[in-house]
């Protein structure tokens, strides 16, 4: 029985989609104590930023954050309500004794293994500054509460449901198995029972998170270890779930049952994102990433040998310590091979701890950005070509919410572009044949296609 909600709290999410489901699984804990969400930081008993490490800027980004709540506390005055201010996530992870240092006003520290204890801690920061960034042995899933059925109502159609947590890969460019730790899968009961009550509150599409995603290898009730393929047939059998996503993937772990997965699964939707991270094998090597291109190359082909119109996605690096001009085409050539439909490229940020910090060759910053706009201008040339192949095609989309103008509906088609439809929004939560008519920068446009069958 949760108390009444009487106080209130504001979470700000930054970073990966991960997040996005621990501020909803901390809004869910706090709410079983008494706060309700609010998205109006003035109306705020306790303020949350959720961080993101991965790359400088989203780190910085959060001091700067802090900076401007503080101000914002100050200016109300020694009358107005007391406001606790905490930081969460993989910033807080990495630099919790940091973040006291420098943020004094900062109430709570506390990182993603903590988030089951939030309402003990916040409880406790009433009284005196609290830091809590261990790892302890506890299941911390187990512990949470189970999304509530009101707030999954609210929060829509579609959801994100985390299956596997951390990394034991250590590429020498990244954080993630310092801040989110070893590689943990939740086991297959508990996801299950997840995925069941989301479809019972109406959720008609689910993605399935981790850093690793397809590393998953959960334990089943006789202690068998489970595979994403496996998961993905379990959850494809819960009445009212129509789709099924997940994210991210490792080359390494696309193991053969996920692949015959997309080719067997209807439910499955034929989206898959695949970072390589560069096309220069000598990179990969120094990344630590244990798979070459050509191999990368040869996945792909067995994925659409399996699933014809799978449409892929990844993540690029540029800028990585030692990468020359020829290990840059190298990635700009990769990039053609594939055909990307959407990929995701950054600058290569250095972050203390990690391998690649360390390491000889650092690029400079202007070369940095300069190879970022060259495979920006790629990966979106690919992108508009793809988008554009669209065009005259139909196929099931998901009607999730009310358009930008009235009379308009938004979906997602099941390559996961966003999709614009003139229609009614009495359409909301159905999956109908769309026919593509146009495109725009980065969605599609589109008529329902009534009595049309998937054509796709
Ligand atoms: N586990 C996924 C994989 O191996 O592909 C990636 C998860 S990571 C949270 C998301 C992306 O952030 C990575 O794929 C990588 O492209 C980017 N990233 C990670 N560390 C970075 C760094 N130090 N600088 C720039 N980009 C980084
Ligand atoms: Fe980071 Fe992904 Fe490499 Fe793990 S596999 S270390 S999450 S980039």
């Amino acid at each position: 029985m949760s108390e009444t909600n009487t106080k209130k709290v504001f979470i700000k999410t930054y970073g990966c989609q991960m997040n996005v489901y621990d501020s909803d699984r901390m809004t869910d804990a706090l709410s079983e104590h008494g706060y309700a969400p609010t998205t109006e930081m003035g109306d705020a008993d306790l303020v949350l930023l959720n961080t993101c490490h991965i790359r400088e800027k989203a780190a910085e980004k959060v001091y700067s954050e802090l900076g401007r709540i503080r101000d914002f506390r100050d200016e109300r005055g020694p009358d107005a309500k007391k406001m606790l201010i905490g930081v969460a996530g993989c910033v807080a992870q990495a630099e919790g004794e940091e973040i006291m240092r420098r943020a004094p006003a900062v109430d709570l520290v506390f990182g993603p293994q903590s988030y089951h204890r939030l309402p003990e801690l916040v409880a406790k920061a009433g009284g005196e500054r609290v830091i809590d960034t261990d790892f302890p042995q506890e299941d911390k899933f187990a512990h949470l509460p189970q999304p509530r059925r009101e707030a999954t109502i609210k929060r829509g159609l579609t959801a994100f449901l985390t299956v596997q947590e951390g990394c034991d890969k250590f590429c020498s460019f990244c954080v993630v198995p310092y801040t989110r730790g070893a590689e943990v899968s939740r086991p297959v009961a508990q996801v299950v029972a997840e995925a069941q009550a989301l479809a019972d509150a109406g959720v008609r599409e689910v993605t399935l998170l981790g850093q690793n995603v397809n590393a998953y290898h959960g334990l089943n009730e006789t202690g068998h270890s489970v595979g994403l393929g496996e998961l993905c047939h379990m959850l494809a059998e819960i009445d009212g779930l129509e789709r099924i996503r997940y994210t991210t993937s490792h080359p390494r772990d696309m193991d053969d049952a996920l692949i015959a997965a997309h080719r067997d699964l209807d439910k499955l939707m034929p989206y898959l994102h695949l970072p390589i991270q560069s096309g220069s094998d000598r990179i990969l090597k120094a990344m630590n990433r244990r798979h070459t291109a050509a191999e990368y190359l040869e996945l792909i082909e067995k994925i659409r040998e399996a699933r014809p119109d799978m449409a892929l996605s990844g993540d690029f690096i540029v800028g990585f310590p030692g990468e020359t001009e020829a290990d840059f085409e190298a990635t700009l050539d990769i990039v053609k091979k594939v055909g990307y439909a959407s990929a995701f490229s950054f600058k290569y940020s250095t972050r203390p701890g990690t391998p690649g910090a360390e390491m000889d060759g650092q690029v400079p910053e202007p070369i940095k950005a300069e190879r970022l706009e060259r495979l920006q201008a790629e990966i979106n040339a690919l992108q508009t070509a793809f988008n554009a192949g669209c065009v005259g095609m139909t196929f099931p989309v998901l009607i999730e919410k009310p358009g930008r103008n009235p009379g308009q509906v938004a979906g997602r088609s099941p390559y996961l572009q966003p999709v614009h439809i003139e229609a009614d929004a009495g359409l909301i939560g159905q999956i109908l044949p769309v026919e593509i008519t146009g495109t725009a920068k980065n969605s599609l446009s589109g008529t329902i296609a009534r009595g049309k069958a998937r054509a796709v």
